[in-house]
């Protein structure tokens, strides 16, 4: 298995890979849950956040409404006390009313009486008396009747009284009322300035109380909606509302920055009617700040809970991926013979077991077979083995049978012509010369005729052993046929050695006694090779010429030619 370090890699990747798609899949999901739930409490909190406005906004514009109506009504009821319808408007106990009154309301910055030419009669702390306020709208506006004035800076009083502790100028907010006797005749004006910061305690009393930490403004405008307060926003406008009648509103304000407001008319019955709006609001950012907060933790759970997954993941990948990689070992062991091959052991996944089980199975299955193959190749292979021997023998007896004569056990006439040949190919090649002796059983047949056959064989069976003993082993005897047979004796330099070689036959053959025949006698004829010849056969026909005459001069004699 070639490819098996990819095998490694690709279950190392199954567990990086499923880790992944655990922890990326748990964490998409406790996204889109967090998306959803924030979208959802993104709006509950916005229409919470502007339901809690609109609340105090509308309890700012009532308390304010409720307030200015009392002051509006005290001025009203002060002025028709007897000592100011019917008594002198200089007496010195009206004037300490006055105090008395101012004293006993702090909301008051002054409260004076003027004369119909508009001049100061009577003052809380004596101020402005003597002084003309004909002038004023509040004097003006109070000689036809009762009169709630809009806000203004202090004017005459702004050098007769306290500064504020902040940076603003003094401002009011005026009551007045015209002063009349019991005829209804006009007596004078009874007038009040009542500290502008005041109204604003009023309603920022309501919204500070529900709004701490919430960055929450409070702010008053009026009618047509320019700002009264706070004072560093005086002169700009409120932004354009969308809807009249929602009790909140996402608008964007001047500073480009988007604000849950609402606004609330204080719809006070004073004299005349101020028409002024309590507005709320509070940056869309601080109000959905608790979404942010649970986004964030929705985010950080996320993360954890993604994590704890992957890691859950990562176990469980790596209680399936190891077993397989020890699995896939153990097979790469059996496949290399390398080493013992270790199966996953303990608890593991039914269907990994499963596997394990299979693989081992199989693999057994395998082994015994590659064992009974194994087996029959060795048989094989044993068999193959005898039987080359046996064929090898079968060759070599065929050999022998090719070459040797079968009743004699001398060499046959084939090899003995190979014999001549090479004989005289090394005679061309190195000089060396050869003797051939060609003999014939002198009357044969006569054996034969007289005798039988068997003899006969066993004349040539005996003669072939005489032969045999007559020459040297580096002698080469054979068969030639019949009864005729050969003798090569080589490296012979003259005819004369294999005279004394085929003499010496032809007196052991004729002293002889063969069995049945009695006596035998041979005749010989011989031949040296001489470098003149022109071929083997030259050789042999020399000593045949020869034989012919050795039988011709009577037989039992040898002729050389
Ligand atoms: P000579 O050679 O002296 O002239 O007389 P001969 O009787 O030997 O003459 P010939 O060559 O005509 O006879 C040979 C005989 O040898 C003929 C044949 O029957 C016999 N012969 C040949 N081969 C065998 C053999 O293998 N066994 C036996 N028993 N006889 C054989
Ligand atoms: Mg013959
Ligand atoms: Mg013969």
């Amino acid at each position: 298995m070639p490819s098996s370090p990819r095998h490694y890699l690709s279950l190392g990747h199954f567990r990086g890979r499923l880790t992944l798609w655990f922890g990326g899949l748990s964490l998409a999901t406790l996204l889109s849950v967090g998306l959803y739930v924030g979208q959802i409490a993104t709006q509950e909190l916005e229409d919470f956040g502007g339901q809690t406005l609109s609340i105090s906004a509308r309890s700012a514009a009532d308390l304010l409404a409720s307030n200015l109506e009392e002051r509006d009504k005290e001025i009203r009821l002060l002025r028709q006390i007897p000592a100011f319808t019917h008594g002198d408007l200089r007496a010195p106990q009206l004037g300490k009313q006055l105090d008395l009154r101012k004293q006993s309301s702090e909301e008051y910055a002054w409260i004076g009486i003027a004369d119909l030419q508009g001049r100061v009669l009577q003052a809380t702390d004596g101020v402005l008396v003597g002084l003309q306020v004909d002038q004023r709208p509040w004097f003006q506006a109070a000689l036809k009747g009762p009169y709630t004035g809009v806000v203004h800076e202090a004017l005459l009083l702004a050098r007769q009284l306290p500064q504020s502790a902040a940076n603003e100028p003094l401002r009011f907010i005026d009551f007045a009322a015209p002063i009349l006797d019991d005829q209804g005749r006009l007596r004078g004006v009874l007038g009040a300035h009542a500290h502008w910061s005041w109204v604003t305690q009023t309603v920022e009393s309501v919204v500070t109380r529900s709004a701490s930490g919430r960055q929450i403004e409070v702010l008053i405008a009026d009618k047509s909606g320019n700002i009264l307060y706070p004072y560093k926003q005086l002169g700009k406008s409120l932004p354009p509302r969308q809807q009249r009648t929602a009790p909140y509103e996402v608008l964007r304000w001047d500073d480009g920055k988007a604000y849950l407001t609402s606004m609330a008319e204080v719809t006070a019955a004073t004299s005349v009617s101020l028409d002024w709006q309590v507005v709320l609001r509070q940056p869309l950012e601080a109000a959905l700040e608790p979404v942010q907060i649970l986004r964030q933790q929705l985010l950080l759970f996320g993360l954890g809970v993604a994590l704890l997954f992957a890691l859950i993941a990562y176990r469980f990948a790596a209680r399936v991926s190891l077993p397989i990689e020890q699995l896939a070992r153990a097979v790469r062991h059996v496949e290399r013979r390398d080493a013992e091959p270790v199966y996953p052991a303990g608890r593991q996944l039914h269907e990994i077991s499963q596997l394990s089980g299979s693989i081992q199975s199989m693999t057994a299955a395998l082994l015994r077979h590659e064992h009974q193959l194994e087996a029959l190749n060795a048989s094989l292979e044993l068999q193959v083995r005898d039987r080359t021997e046996a064929l090898s023998r079968a060759n070599q007896a065929l050999e022998r049978l090719a070459t040797i004569d079968a009743l004699t056990g001398l060499n046959n006439r084939r090899r003995f012509d190979s014999r001549l040949v090479e004989g005289f190919q090394r005679l061309r090649r190195t000089g060396r010369g050869f003797c051939l002796i060609l003999l014939d059983v002198d009357h044969f047949k006569r054996i034969n005729d007289s005798h039988g056959h068997q003899a006969g064989d066993e004349v040539l069976r005996q003669l072939a052993r005489l032969l045999s003993q007559c020459t040297r082993v580096t002698d080469f005897v054979a068969r030639y046929g019949g009864e005729e047979f050969v003798v090569l004796v080589p490296d012979t330099q003259s005819d004369e050695e294999g005279l004394a070689v085929a003499e010496k036959i032809r007196q052991t053959v004729a002293s002889a006694p063969f069995a049945v025949a009695g006596q035998a006698t041979v005749s010989l004829g011989l031949s040296q090779a001489l470098a003149s010849d022109t071929s083997a056969a030259e050789v042999l026909e020399r000593a045949d010429r020869a034989l012919y005459t050795a039988k011709q001069l009577g037989r039992n004699r040898v002729v050389t030619l």
